[in-house]
């Protein structure tokens, strides 16, 4: 079946694909089963050389990428190149030195009692892989786990969102382009049942990325057939202000922690705590910024349109859940003002919030944030810890071992002190979440190694 794709802020037509039928997923993994054998038995050097070449049309057709992301997302060209594109060459160019250092035969230690003997750890690649990524980060979200399962040696299937499937289109056309075997790194293109589908096809592994629901229901039909997973699902991630904070930082952190990508980020800031001493000044000073703030498709935007129409649905009902509570919108349109099927939605911030509202609580995906005062330390832990998701948090303070501290008492995949985000842009830090967050991590050594099958060997000299 052929598919006319658009994009989500203009509503023109920016192009069209075919549909993988659902038959084809046999034929798929046979496929990627034959690669793999090949594949497998190269090293990892020789690996690298594929993915270089990668990386080097990457860089050669940058504005053609970013066009193409932009035109998917309706996210700001800036944006894609900056959080998407660069990110990804980024994680290349280190690929060589952190393949090599994670997944070097480890010797380990043999107790005594095991006189004469010796004992190492070695990583195998696990055959083929199968990557279910989302729409809100559709290049960067599908290319690293693509890149870490390959070096690692394994083959992969993508299986890319159907809202954004020409970045699917796009990451196919790429990966011919840097002469990759045959079978090597196959794009699926189609819905959810096309992912079910997938899922049932026995990979070797699953690299999940999106909604917990989906994440769920992956998990539930894996554990049928015992296939391993890493899931990275949701966030509410909190940030914490303390009294002696860079103001003017921490404001730039909020802003653009909660409204980057239209606020549609698993790790955005969706809470933020404030010192009651510093809570007006600071709700005065992002209330200003928010409302500096340029949004539409031209290149000196700083924040574009929604992607997903079926989300601006869950933000409102979010805003006016909190409104009804008695919370008060003191940015953005109310959204009763919303016209049918708008794509652009102003960016909100919300006070006179508390944890009874599904504004403090649901992953709420979208341009809004609601500010809440705290008077003590042990307050804001408690209230940053109130929550079924663990994917980021963020502490600000001058004081580094108070911001360590905090951090060492929040239950949280990953955390950063004085910044937002950032820990997923550094390819040597694990990246995962804890609670509905996800399970499992990419990125760093524990990352890399999650796409390998651990040996364990205790060899005697005989
Ligand atoms: P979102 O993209 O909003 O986070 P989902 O979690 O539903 O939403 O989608 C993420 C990816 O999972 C998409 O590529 C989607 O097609 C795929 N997907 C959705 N449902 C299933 C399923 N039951 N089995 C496999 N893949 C699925």
């Amino acid at each position: 079946m052929i598919w006319t794709v658009k994009s989500p802020a203009t509503k023109k037509v920016i192009g069209t694909l075919d549909e993988t039928p659902l038959e084809r997923a046999e034929d798929l993994y046979d496929n990627a089963n034959k690669a793999f054998l090949t594949w497998s038995g190269l090293s990892i050097s020789e690996r690298v050389h594929f993915l270089q070449k990668l990386r080097l049309s990457i860089v050669e057709q940058l504005d053609d990428i970013v066009k193409v992301i932009h035109d998917s997302t309706g996210k700001v060209a800036v944006e894609a190149l900056t959080t998407e594109v660069m990110t990804v060459v980024d994680s290349i160019s280190h690929i060589e030195k952190r393949a090599a250092a994670a997944l070097k035969t480890r010797k380990v230690k043999t107790p005594i009692t095991f006189i004469g003997k010796s004992s190492y750890i070695e990583y195998k690649p696990r055959g083929t892989v199968l990557v279910i990524s989302p729409w809100n980060f559709p290049f960067q979200l599908s290319m690293i786990p693509i890149v870490e399962a390959l070096v690692a040696g394994n083959a992969v299937i993508l299986k890319p969102s159907e809202i954004t499937p020409m970045v699917g289109v796009l990451i196919e056309q790429l990966f011919e382009q840097a002469g990759f075997p045959a079978g090597l790194l196959q794009v699926a293109h189609g819905g959810k049942e096309l992912g079910a589908a997938l899922v049932k096809g026995k990979p070797d592994f699953i690299h999940f990325t999106g909604s917990v629901r989906t994440g769920k229901i992956i998990q539930a039909e894996a554990a049928k057939q015992l296939i391993p997973t890493l899931l990275e699902l949701g966030g509410k991630d909190p940030m914490i202000v303390c009294a002696d904070a860079n103001m003017e930082r921490a404001v730039q952190g909020a802003i653009w922690g909660a409204f980057t990508n239209s606020g549609q980020v698993c790790m955005s800031v969706e809470r933020v705590y404030v010192d009651k001493s510093i809570y007006q000044k600071f709700v005065d000073r992002l209330v200003q910024e928010t409302q500096a703030l340029k949004q539409g498709i031209a290149a000196d935007s700083d924040i574009g349109s929604m992607t997903f129409p079926q989300q601006t649905a869950i933000i409102k009902a979010h805003v006016k859940d909190a409104l009804e509570k008695g919370a008060e919108l003191i940015a953005g349109d109310h959204p009763d003002q919303w016209k049918d099927g708008q794509m652009f939605i102003e960016p909100m911030i919300l006070t006179k919030v508390d944890h009874g509202m599904a504004i403090m609580q649901e992953e709420t995906f979208g341009p809004v944030l609601p500010v809440m005062p705290f008077e003590t330390e042990e307050e804001a832990i408690a209230l940053a810890n109130d929550t079924r998701f663990g994917l980021n948090a963020s502490v600000w303070t001058a004081d580094l071992d108070r911001g360590k501290r905090i951090v060492s008492r929040l239950i949280s995949g990953n955390a950063v002190i004085n910044d937002v985000i950032i820990t997923v842009a550094n390819p040597y830090l694990p990246y995962g979440g804890a609670k509905e967050g996800g399970i499992g991590a990419y990125h760093g050594d524990v990352g890399m190694q999650n796409f390998c099958v651990q040996t364990a060997v205790m060899v005697d000299k005989g």
